[in-house]
């Protein structure tokens, strides 16, 4: 994805954003795309169950050329079966960000831009 150069209002730069028009999704795996599989049952992870419509809200997201991040509680030693449960229900995706602190209460604090759901609203 091609990030644009930014300047402050000296002329140096700063950290380059993506064009307005491209949204950044941070997505959260357990819960949100499948039944919520907690990290000490890591078996679980190859046959959670997918939720409905979820799948095709995210493909479009990538498909329009949106960035599809899934962020997730699960660690690295879940990588492999995430991935392979991602590659096996067809998910598209750009990465995974392992590590989430896990519990919830989330909040983020950040100087640029955030909105948040707790779902992927499905049509
Ligand atoms: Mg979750």
């Amino acid at each position: 994805m091609d990030l644009l150069e930014k300047f402050d209002e000296n002329g140096n730069k700063v950290s380059p954003e993506l064009p307005k028009t491209v949204i950044n999704y941070l997505i959260d795996i357990d819960g949100t795309i499948c039944e919520d599989i907690p990290n000490e049952q890591p078996e679980r992870m190859l046959t959670a169950r997918e939720f409905e419509g979820v799948r095709e809200k995210i493909n479009k997201f990538y498909d329009d050329g949106h960035v599809v991040t899934f962020f997730t509680s699960r660690t690295e030693a879940h990588r492999t079966n995430t991935e392979i449960w991602l590659r096996e229900h067809r998910f598209k995706y750009h990465g995974i960000w392992f590590g989430k602190p896990r519990g919830g209460n989330y909040i983020i604090i950040d100087d640029k831009l955030i909105s948040a759901e707790t779902k992927i609203k499905v049509d």
